[in-house]
């Protein structure tokens, strides 16, 4: 329905009903198959809670997104239903926030300069624009560079629809043996999976949710995608892509892993609330669920995301170029991370100053190398990151002083998603399985990929990987199934 087509007693009644749905709990709505919020009030929380500077919300209603922005937010509202005004004034004022703008226009149309909006907003709201293209062209517009769009649409834009596996429908999927099950759908694991639906095998990809490139802003060293290209586009046009092959997918937190010989039994934890057991058997299995990144542990957590993946970087390869000659924090975990880092991290800048959090302390022969290197080793514990708009610009410590930077960082080690395969003996170096050229372990029906084995954690690697492993077992049932005979030509006896 066109919000332009309605006549104005239908507006002043949307706008009266709408005023009522404020009252709505959103902690009383469930959220199905979304690992990371159980409900949408969480959701919402955790999309505008620390939003910050300029944000404008398309078509906000009557303000039911209002309570969850921080109260001192500079808030523009474009709602072309004049009535709907009065009530967002209202809500505005209840909920404390002070900087509120009201204008009408429609996405179309935002009036508002460019290059001047820190965040735009809409939710539920796409589905009733009459131009979709031209009201994403005027969100680039009015965006600043780095700006955020955030969205909670039940638009299709793709219009792709994936197999996804629910608590609904997962039991007609329990007593089939897929060829493989593939645990992690980030960059390694779709890879995997579209190269295994194009090979005509039956494959299921299980996933937790938060992939280590969903932190990534920018995609670097990437071929062929645009190097500002967020790591949640890759993953989205991934399962897109994956789900237009008829793959499954189950969001779930894969438990236990057991071999029984000709099939493994896969245990998957399914839903955060009131969840449910199920077990999955499979010929083959892609061990692909990566690590994820140790921060520096502050009381607020908050504050270390409001930087991490923006220029608080975890991985040199990724984002060295990113550093180059900038004034650099480097955060270590340990004296090892020290010697292994930082004097390659020279390489791209020699502006460097360590912080050890006070959780280790640095022995004197390598105090000695850092500072004929001219590099500041600095052990009092950290207080908070200092900065705006996700730019991390200095460091307060505990005792007051502050530092300035530019950049930063993080090297205080990584937790391995691979506690499922513990009843499974595998080589292990360190605590990343080794593989062979083809990404097989040291089980004959078990690969890895990705971030989990011994190689570069690049998200270009991991795809390729993938491509690896599902080769690979696709060769191994080929060759078991035989070729395909022509069978009309056998009975007709056609030379
Ligand atoms: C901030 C940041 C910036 C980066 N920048 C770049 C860059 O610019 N260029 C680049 O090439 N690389 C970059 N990387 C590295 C890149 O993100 C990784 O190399 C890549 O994501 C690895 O892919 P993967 O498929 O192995 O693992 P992931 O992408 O981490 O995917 C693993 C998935 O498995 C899931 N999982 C884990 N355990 C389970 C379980 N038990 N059950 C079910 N699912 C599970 C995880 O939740 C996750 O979704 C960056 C990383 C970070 C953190």
């Amino acid at each position: 329905m066109k919000f332009s087509n309605l006549s104005q007693i239908q507006k002043r009644l949307f706008a009266w009903g709408m005023s009522k749905a404020n009252a709505a709990d959103g902690s009383a709505i469930e959220l199905i198959d979304c690992p990371d919020y159980s409900t949408l009030a969480e959701l919402k929380q955790g999309l505008l809670g620390s939003l910050e500077g300029k944000v404008l919300e398309i078509g906000p209603g009557a303000g039911s997104n209002l309570s969850y922005y921080p109260k001192n937010i500079d808030w523009i509202g474009v709602e072309p239903n004049l009535f709907m005004h009065q009530y967002l004034e209202q809500e505005a004022d209840s909920q404390g926030l002070k900087k509120i703008r009201l204008s009408p226009g429609s996405a179309e149309k935002l009036p508002v300069e460019n290059n001047s909006i820190d965040s735009v907003v809409s939710t539920h709201v796409l589905c009733s624009v009459s131009n979709i293209d031209h009201s994403l062209q005027e969100i680039k517009r009015i965006l600043k560079p780095g700006g955020s769009f955030i969205f909670l649409e039940h638009n299709n834009l793709n219009g792709v629809k994936i197999m996804q596996l629910s608590k609904n429908n997962l039991q007609e999927k329990v007593d089939q043996v897929y060829d493989v099950i593939v645990i992690g759908g980030g960059a390694g694991g779709l890879s995997a999976g579209i190269y295994l639906q194009r090979y005509r095998l039956s494959s299921l990809i299980i996933d937790k949710g938060k992939a280590r490139s969903f932190w990534m802003q920018e995609l670097h060293n990437y071929l062929g995608l645009p190097p500002d290209t967020p790591g949640r586009v890759l993953l989205q046009r991934g399962k897109e892509h994956y789900g237009s092959l008829d793959g499954d997918f189950l969001n779930g937190f894969v438990e236990d892993v057991t071999d029984e010989g000709e099939t493994f039994a896969v245990k998957v934890k399914v839903g955060r609330q009131n969840s449910i057991d199920a077990v999955f058997r499979t010929k083959y299995l892609i061990a692909a669920s990566g690590i994820i990144d140790h921060l520096p542990p502050l009381d607020d957590m908050r504050n270390v995301y409001d930087y991490a993946g923006y220029n608080l970087h975890v991985c040199m390869v990724c984002d060295g170029y990113e550093m180059i000659d900038k004034k650099c924090g480097f955060f270590a975990g340990s004296e090892v991370a020290i010697e292994e880092m930082v004097f390659n991290l020279s390489w791209f800048t020699p502006y460097i100053t360590i912080f050890t959090h006070g959780v280790f302390s640095v022995s004197e022969p390598l105090k000695t190398k850092l500072r004929e290197h001219g590099y500041p080793v600095r052990e009092t514990p950290i207080q908070q990151f200092l900065g705006k708009n996700h730019q991390m610009t200095g460091v307060e410590l505990t005792d007051g002083t502050i530092i300035e930077l530019e950049t930063g960082l993080i090297s205080m080690g990584s937790h391995y998603h691979n506690t499922y395969l513990k009843g499974i003996n595998l080589e292990l170096q360190g605590n990343n399985l080794v593989t062979d050229k083809m990404c097989r372990t040291s089980h004959p029906r078990i690969f890895a990929i990705g971030d989990l084995k011994v190689g570069l954690n690049q998200v270009i690697i991991a795809a390729g990987d993938g491509a690896l492993a599902a080769t690979a077992i696709w060769r191994e049932i080929r060759r078991e199934v035989g070729a395909r005979p022509w069978l009309e030509n056998l009975y007709n006896h056609i030379d």
